[in-house]
């Protein structure tokens, strides 16, 4: 039990007293907290003000809840994002917590209903969205209220810096001078720095009270494969991923719907989703991806604000983001319950090509050349034989060890190879030929084919023409992808996809520099595209036999009620429920997540269930 108090609390952070543990044990299920959330939960129960820029799904909620009830009054949370907030809610009242939101989407009578009990002082936690706060009748109202604490979710909406500033955050500080003494929680999962000193500076916060955990999200294995058969990869991937909920992400809205009906086709719940699909089936679709079990959106970056749903297991790209930022982001949406979840990528060099000609066609903007600098970032990603975490952390400017253990590079180490001879080949037949030709012609004078083209400009009688005919043309294939990725040959996009060399290119034309590539792997083909694909969980222990039975009541508890199933219970904890299989009460609140409010409600279904199984 972790009444002991952990000695590693970094510099001004507090240790929590007894009744938090009490709370987080006794309403919340959980036996221990999470690294800083007991020093946030610490600072702020004692009056002290914190800023915490911590990765999704890294338990920043916790550390306002338990001040919350901890602390006398009612805590008044602000949130941009309505679904979220009623999804909060909604999870706190499971709980049996006093929690009610204000926002837009409530009647006349039921505003005033909860107005009359936060006035009554019967709430321990009121959210409620910016504009509402604002509103003169509700600044009006501050300082009748006894307040717990202030906390402001997704608090880089605060900062211009932040990726997505709401300009009724800016006047948060209002609030804050309306509500002396009162301690002030700010959270984020991104904030860079000058996002950081933006979210101090106008809430007034200290630069003491800025704590910044990593950015690393351990439970997410990354995973990226070259694109050879994108529609069977894609069917493998969710092979291995049946019955659980994810997202596939495209860049057009065409290719979501695509893909999503060829899904369902397979006897996969997939839907598409995307700006141009009707507002009312967006709102739909997004519904069902929240609210049943299993289902696969196939979306566009449209798809992604304000999903908090705990228990999407996989985030698939079928194409290359435009930059890590947008990656790490959209990956972020998964195993936010800190459950095992899988980031997948397909490749293709060509694709990144295409969209970078897209970019440089836009272009003539100040900003194109930060954006091929990021896009050259995921190419760089993509092609890396390094830990693909320590890649992207490095990125972000975070160090990490040389392998997690937890990505393919790492899982399956990267053969390498020098390609010096190759490359020299290659980079003379681009000079020879006079830097006008693209790959596929290139590769045919390396190997020495004789084709149409070759002898129409008289390819054949240079003196590259077959030097690498030894090599097949999918490993030079290979070679040419590397060396465009890491930038010794540039595409001219105006030229047809011809390639030239660039300045990096003359060390190893000289032999003063080697080049060593990686090995493509090649992945065994599996199964053509009419296989059918389980949409279901197939069990294969007792375990995940008595899992999916739990995830049957889950939902039925659920859809009676009208929640999402993971405000019941997390995946988490009915996974622990199915191994530990517990037959009475007593064991049952010793499952994770299990607090005394919810072995009230459902101990009972739960155990029955368990028994029959
Ligand atoms: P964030 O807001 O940082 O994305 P959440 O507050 O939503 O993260 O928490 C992520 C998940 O982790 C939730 O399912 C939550 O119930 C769980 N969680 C948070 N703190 C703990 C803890 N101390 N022990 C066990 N689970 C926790
Ligand atoms: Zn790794």
């Amino acid at each position: 039990m972790p009444d002991t108090l952990p000695s590693d609390l970094a510099p001004g952070l507090v240790a929590p007293p007894p009744e938090a543990f009490d709370v987080l044990r006794r309403v919340f299920g959980f036996r221990s907290f999470r690294p800083t959330q007991d020093g946030i939960v610490g600072r702020l129960v004692a009056g002290h003000d914190a800023a915490l820029v911590m990765p999704t799904g890294g338990g920043k909620s916790l550390c306002y809840q338990i001040p919350a009830l901890v602390r006398p009054g009612t805590a008044l949370v602000v949130s941009p994002l309505i679904a979220l907030m009623q999804d909060q809610v909604e999870a706190l009242r499971q709980l049996g917590v006093a929690a009610a939101f204000l926002n837009s989407t409530l009647g006349e009578a039921e505003q005033r209903r909860i107005l009359a009990k936060l006035h009554a002082g019967e709430l321990d936690l009121l959210y409620v969205a910016p504009e509402r706060l604002l509103s003169e009748s509700f600044l009006d109202r501050l300082s009748s209220i006894s307040w717990s604490l202030l906390a402001v979710d997704e608090a880089h909406c605060i900062s211009q810096w932040g990726h997505d500033f709401r300009p009724e955050y800016r006047d948060l500080g209002r609030i804050r001078e309306r509500l002396p003494g009162v301690p002030c929680l700010a959270v984020t999962a991104t904030a860079d720095a000058p996002t950081q000193r933006d979210i101090l500076r106008q809430l007034d916060l200290p630069d003491e009270a800025l704590f910044v955990t990593g950015f690393d999200r351990p439970n997410i294995r990354y995973r990226v494969d070259l694109s050879d058969e994108p529609k069977n990869q894609l069917l493998a991937f969710l092979d291995d991923h049946a019955g659980e909920a994810g997202i596939v992400y495209c860049l057009s809205r065409d290719k979501t719907e695509k893909t999503a009906a060829m899904l369902v086709e397979r006897g996969i719940p997939a839907l598409p989703y995307h700006a141009g699909l009707p507002a009312k089936t967006r709102a739909d679709h997004q519904q069902r991806f929240l609210r049943d079990e299993g289902v696969v959106m196939v979306a566009t970056i449209a798809f992604g604000m304000g999903i908090d749903k705990p228990n999407v297991r996989f985030v698939a790209h079928l194409d290359v983001p435009k930059s890590p930022e947008a990656y790490y982001q959209e990956t972020g949406r998964a195993g936010r319950d800190g459950e095992p979840a899988e980031a997948w990528m397909l490749y293709s060099l060509a694709a990144v090509v295409q969209q970078r000609r897209m970019m440089d066609k836009d272009g003539g903007s100040a900003n194109v050349w930060v954006e091929r600098r990021k896009l050259d970032a995921m190419v760089g990603y993509c092609e890396t034989a390094q830990c693909r975490r320590r890649v992207l952390l490095g990125y972000f400017g975070q160090d990490a060890p040389e392998a997690c253990g937890n990505c393919d590079t790492c899982l399956n180490p990267v053969a390498t190879w020098d390609a010096t001879r190759e490359a020299q080949m290659l980079f003379s037949a681009v000079v020879r030929t006079g830097q006008r030709f693209g790959a596929a012609h290139l590769i045919a004078v390396v190997r020495g084919e004789a084709t149409d083209k070759v002898k129409k400009f008289g390819h054949d009688r240079l003196p590259t023409f077959g030097v690498g005919a030894g090599r097949p043309e999918q490993d030079w294939r290979s070679v040419v992808r590397q060396l465009t990725a890491a930038g010794f040959l540039e595409v001219d996009v105006e030229g047809y996809g011809a390639l030239r060399l660039t300045d990096a290119a003359t060390p190893i034309l000289k032999g003063d520099e080697t080049v060593l590539l990686r090995v493509d792997p090649h992945p065994p083909k599996r199964g053509r595209a009419k296989r059918v694909v389980k949409a279901d969980i197939v069990p294969t222990s007792d375990g995940d036999r008595r899992f999916a039975l739990l995830r049957d009541v889950r939902l039925r508890l659920a859809k009676e009620q009208g929640v999402p199933p993971y405000v019941i219970f997390s995946d988490k904890t009915l996974r622990e429920m199915a191994e530990t299989a517990p037959t009475t009460r007593e064991a049952l609140l010793t499952v994770t997540g299990v607090g005394e409010a919810k072995l009230d409600r459902y101990g009972d279904v739960f155990l029955e269930a368990l028994r029959a199984a």
